[in-house]
């Protein structure tokens, strides 16, 4: 039986050039496996921690020496000679070993970069693809995949108060197939902004972050772009919103629009939210309210949930105790999962396993900060997630992704199984 013989760190860059920690494992027979742990800017009060030097002499303050320490002095120490196999058996060692509720002492960065390389290693060492590694048993399926062409918020402060305008291909065979529609929807959408001289310069998630007079002008643009692009919005394309509404929510829990000069209630911003769903093929809001208006998240949920998914990220930072308050409490249908926003691969699963069980949707997600690393494609099928959000099909820290999952779809041949429409059908009829 494989054992645990080596973990080595080390700080190497993020898509944003900010320093990330990269993590190797190398078990007793020889296997390898390696991580990097992805950064969020838009990050939910509740994630688990990132660990941060805070030296502002040195990046900025950003970098990461601390937690590359403590996988070297505290994690491998701990973890060196243990059954590699065991994967819960690990992460609850670092669970353990960390001592506190939010990863604070490692950093929940430095378990991640373990809890995944292991996880890396030990499907090398099992000749296994690391979706099937991961999928165990389950049958696996390959995700629609949320195709972000237009950043705003954090990701493109001069772009719209929306975080993100995505493209979702659905009505196609395979995933190969549904992603050359993103990629064609993408370029269209690129000719109609240099035609109108609005900017094709790209944010974060490599989406274009053009200068819009309204939040309203971004969704005009999707629609044309799919048409342009020769898809049929509504059957073949969706288009879905991440809001990351507690970026623009005010102390008072008003929400403003700076590009609409709007400042709303609550339910004024869900008549928004009803008056866009009217006009325009949207299947999917993300973080539609504030991350701590549970209220607020549970009347949005009443009155929209039968008509699009509402999916939750801030709001339950991928974490069982945050997703079981909103399944009691019936606020959102979906679940929004990254694993760096838990810490470890074992409580990711778990949150994917407690939203599938209630009938929720998953969304497995990257960061606005990523590195080459693809672990998110593998998770996606492997669980047989439902989703991925992985940016736009440009800049190799998200195509990497997209690639990742054309090799698994080709590896299944026969088998693949691309969810499509499937997905949303308890939507699709009430449209
Ligand atoms: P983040 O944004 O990675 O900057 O948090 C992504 C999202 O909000 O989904
Ligand atoms: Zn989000």
């Amino acid at each position: 039986m494989s054992t645990i013989s080596e973990v080595q760190a080390r700080e190497v860059l993020d898509s944003r050039g900010n320093p990330t920690v990269e993590v190797d494992v190398v078990l007793s027979n020889g296997a390898r496996g390696r991580a990097s742990v992805p950064s969020g800017a838009s990050t939910g009060a509740n994630e688990a921690v990132e660990l941060r030097d805070g030296e502002a002499t040195r990046f900025r303050g950003l970098g990461v020496g601390k937690a590359v320490a403590n996988v070297r002095r505290l994690i491998a120490p701990k973890v060196i000679g243990h059954s590699a196999l065991k994967q819960a058996d690990v992460d609850r060692l670092l669970i353990e070993t960390d001592g506190t509720t939010n990863k604070s002492r490692l950093g929940a960065n430095a378990m991640l970069g373990v809890s995944l390389a292991l996880s890396r290693a030990v499907a090398q060492s099992e000749g296994k693809p690391l979706y099937k590694w991961l999928a165990r048993e389950r049958p696996v399926t390959l995700p629609v995949p949320m195709i972000n062409i237009i950043n705003g918020g954090r990701h493109a402060e001069d772009s719209t108060d929306i975080q993100e305008f995505m493209v979702v291909p659905v009505g196609f065979d395979t995933f190969k197939r549904a992603l050359q529609a993103g990629v064609e929807i993408y370029f269209s959408l690129r000719d109609i902004l240099r035609g109108r001289r609005l900017g094709s310069t790209v944010g974060d998630e490599g989406g274009f972050a053009p200068l819009l007079p309204s939040n309203h002008d971004a969704l005009e643009l999707v629609l044309a772009a799919i048409e342009a692009a020769g898809y049929t919005p509504g059957s073949e394309c969706f288009i879905a919103l991440d809001s990351a509404a507690s970026e623009f929510m005010t102390d008072s829990g008003d929400y403003t629009l700076k590009r609409d000069n709007v400042t709303m209630s609550p339910s004024q911003m869900v008549d928004v939210y009803e008056g866009w769903i009217d006009q325009y093929p949207i299947i999917s809001i993300e973080d539609g309210m504030g991350e701590e208006e549970w209220e607020s998240w549970r009347m949005m949920t009443e009155r929209l949930r039968s008509r699009v998914q509402i999916v939750g990220d801030d709001l339950f930072t991928t974490n069982t105790g945050r997703i079981k308050r909103g399944i009691d409490l019936d606020v959102s249908n979906a679940v929004l999962v990254k694993p760096n926003q838990v810490g470890t691969l074992t409580e990711t699963i778990e949150a994917v396993d407690m939203a599938t069980a209630v009938g929720w949707g998953t969304v497995i997600s990257h960061r606005s900060g990523e590195t080459e690393d693809s672990i998110i494609a593998d998770l996606a099928v492997g669980m047989a997630a439902g989703q991925i959000k992985a940016g736009a099909p440009a800049r190799g820290e998200r195509t990497a992704k997209y690639n990742q999952l054309l090799r698994i779809e080709e590896m299944l041949g026969d088998e693949a199984d691309f969810v499509g429409r499937r997905v949303y059908e308890g939507f699709l009829n009430h449209r």
